[in-house]
This record gives structure tokens, C-alpha cells and sequence, in this order.
């Protein structure tokens, strides 16, 4: 019998899968998560209502309802289409799949988040990696050099960046979307960190939308506090949303996804409160590392902090010794 993995493509097969640490054990902090768990009455009440939800259906007009609540949420322009995908994940493929025209590339700053490099790997279309400066700013004359020289269909900024956390200069970002713009190209603004985030480029593109008509906004609730649910959005003008949209699986969002994601919604001055204080503890925890020798920890508009360290191999090793009574009572605290 011949081996069926023969008609599996290679590059898949010479692919490592996206590996999820087992964090018993340990305080997790590896995904950006929320920390925080819903108080016991907030449980009870979600519970409630997804009880109640129509799960022999297919999904209906509640994704109409969520769609309309984000808009709301978000203050999406009203020039603008909106459009639900599985986590913002989903939408960083789909976005692959939809700018698949001969020679397409994307671009995106390194280091940054895998899955733009992941998507254009996985739809065959070229990565180019740009990377930032020895501060993590972005390097503005080898970003313009190789948007001239290459013309990606699509540039991803996240703002504030994964894993580096800041936000980057704004007036740097202005030269790009309109270098971008120059030949049609799209950047893609990811906020995936905008809870945590002085700042949203959704302000910039309702102050100048001609100069952003070729700017996708893209967020999702994960980092808000539901990465368990899996819901990310993308905004962006009406026309070229309506394109993308097509490439979406009809029933991407399941009907307890989005039951979740209104709850949320409905109760956004708890996660609101949530994230203020995981700002307020970002302040602390920063100047406190200022503080231990050898460590250079950088400003952070997110919920993590990039720290220098001198030997992060040593430091990324696990710890053999059992955990400290003070994590432990941390833990506790952040789950309460
Ligand atoms: C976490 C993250 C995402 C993905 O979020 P999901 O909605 O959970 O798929 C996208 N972009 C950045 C920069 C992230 O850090």
C-alpha cells in the first residue's frame, strides 16, 4: 500500500505543530492571558443564558447582534464594514488566502507575531521579515527600502507589538500606510493589545480615513479576558471587508462564541476594570525589575514585559526546585 501522506504537501510535513506548554505547575503567563477568572455570580448568569441558547440551530441572527455590539464597542465608523473571525487567527489566514495573487507577499517587523509569517507560509505566498531596531522601534529607512522594493499585498503593525510590547512612532507608521498606499498595498493594524493601550489607531483613521483607506484595524477579545472563546473582528472600508468576508467559513463563529462575546460585551466595566488593574500592576512589576542587576526591562503598552536578561537560555531553562509559597499564594490571588 502506498503511504497516503504522500498527497499531504511536504512543507506541511517538515512543519513543526504549534506547541502548547503544559503550565501545571507554574504560574502561566505564556500566552498573554487574562489572569483573572469571572466573579461566581457573573458565572452563574453566563451559565444561565447559554442554557438557553439554540445550539440544534445553526448560528443566526445573534452574529448579526454581535457584530452590532462591536461596532458599538469599538466605535467603528460608520463608512466601515466589520467582520467576525474564529480568534484573530482565523482572520490572519484568511487574509493570506485572500490577497493569493501571483508574486503576493507579506511584510511584517521582526520579532513579532508568528502567524503573519505562518499564514504566508502555509498559502505559499513569500514572508519578508523587517527587523526592528536594537531598541525594538521600528526602523523606518529598512521598512520604506523594502515596502519600495517589494510591494507586499499586506503589512502587518501590531500596536502596541508582540512580543516587544510598545507602540510604535506614529508618524513612522503615517509614512508606511502611505507608502503602502502608493501601489495599492494594505496594512493591517493588529490591536490584539488594546485593552492595555493608551492609544488605538481607530482614533487616527476616523481624524484622516482617506489617508487610511487602505488600513484593515483588526482586535480580538482574547487578551480582553475570553481566550478561551475565540472571537476576533476586523475592521476596515465597507468594500474591501465585503471581499475578505467571502473567504470566511459561513458558521466560523459558533452560537455559544457569541452569546459569550455579547455577555462580555454587556459587562465590559468588569473586564474594563480587569485591565486597569493589570496596567496598574504593569507599572510595579516594571520598576521593580529596573531594580534587579543586570536586567533591562523595556517600556510596555501591553499586559507582558520584554526584559533583557543575561543569559535568557538559563532563564527560559524550568525550574527544578519546588514552587516558592509565594507563587503559589499569587496564584491563588489571580484566580480568586
Ligand atoms: C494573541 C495575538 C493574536 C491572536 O489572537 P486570537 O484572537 O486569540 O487568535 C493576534 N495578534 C497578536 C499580536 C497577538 O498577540
Amino acid at each position: 500500500m502506498t503511504s497516503p501522506l504522500k498527497f499531504i504537501r511536504q512543507d506541511v510535513q517538515s512543519m513543526h505543530a504549534y506547541a502548547i506548554q503544559d503550565s501545571k505547575g507554574f504560574i502561566k503567563l505564556d500566552a498573554m492571558e487574562n489572569p483573572f477568572a469571572l466573579p461566581a455570580e457573573m458565572q452563574t448568569a453566563l451559565g444561565e443564558r447559554l442554557g438557553k441558547v439554540a445550539i440544534n440551530r445553526y448560528p443566526g441572527s445573534r452574529i448579526e447582534d454581535l457584530k452590532t455590539a462591536l461596532c458599538s464597542y469599538a466605535q467603528v465608523p460608520v463608512s466601515h464594514g466589520l467582520m467576525l473571525g474564529n480568534g484573530s487567527d482565523e482572520l490572519i489566514s484568511l487574509l493570506a488566502m485572500a490577497c493569493d495573487v501571483q508574486n503576493a507577499k507579506i511584510l511584517a517587523p521582526l520579532p513579532g507575531f508568528v502567524m503573519y509569517a505562518m499564514s504566508a507560509q502555509l498559502q505559499g505566498l513569500q514572508f519578508i521579515g523587517v527587523d526592528l531596531t536594537k531598541d525594538f522601534e521600528l526602523d523606518e529607512a529598512a521598512m520604506l527600502a523594502a515596502i519600495a522594493q517589494e510591494k507586499p499585498a499586506i503589512t502587518y503593525l501590531a500596536y502596541p507589538n508582540n512580543p516587544t510590547a510598545n507602540l510604535w512612532d506614529a508618524a513612522i507608521i503615517r509614512k508606511i500606510i502611505a507608502a503602502c498606499a502608493a501601489y495599492g498595498g494594505m496594512v493591517v493594524m493588529d490591536e490584539a493589545y488594546q485593552p492595555f493601550s493608551p492609544s488605538s489607531w481607530m482614533d487616527e483613521i476616523k481624524a484622516h480615513p482617506a489617508e487610511n483607506a487602505n488600513v484593515l484595524l483588526m482586535r480580538t477579545m482574547s487578551k480582553f479576558g475570553l481566550a478561551g472563546v475565540r472571537l476576533g473582528y476586523m475592521t476596515g472600508p465597507e468594500a474591501l471587508i465585503n471581499e475578505i468576508d467571502k473567504l470566511r467559513p459561513p458558521y466560523n463563529i459558533s452560537v455559544l462564541n457569541a452569546e459569550c462575546a455579547l455577555f462580555a460585551l454587556e459587562n465590559s466595566e468588569q473586564f474594563k476594570a480587569q485591565a486597569g488593574m493589570i496596567t496598574a500592576q504593569r507599572a510595579m512589576l516594571l520598576e521593580a525589575l529596573t531594580k534587579i542587576p543586570g536586567f533591562k526591562p523595556f517600556p510596555s503598552q501591553a499586559n507582558m514585559i520584554l526584559v533583557r536578561v543575561p543569559d535568557s537560555d538559563a532563564m527560559f531553562r524550568p525550574a527544578q526546585s519546588p514552587r516558592h509559597p509565594r507563587e503559589k499564594r499569587l496564584e491563588d490571588a489571580c484566580s480568586a
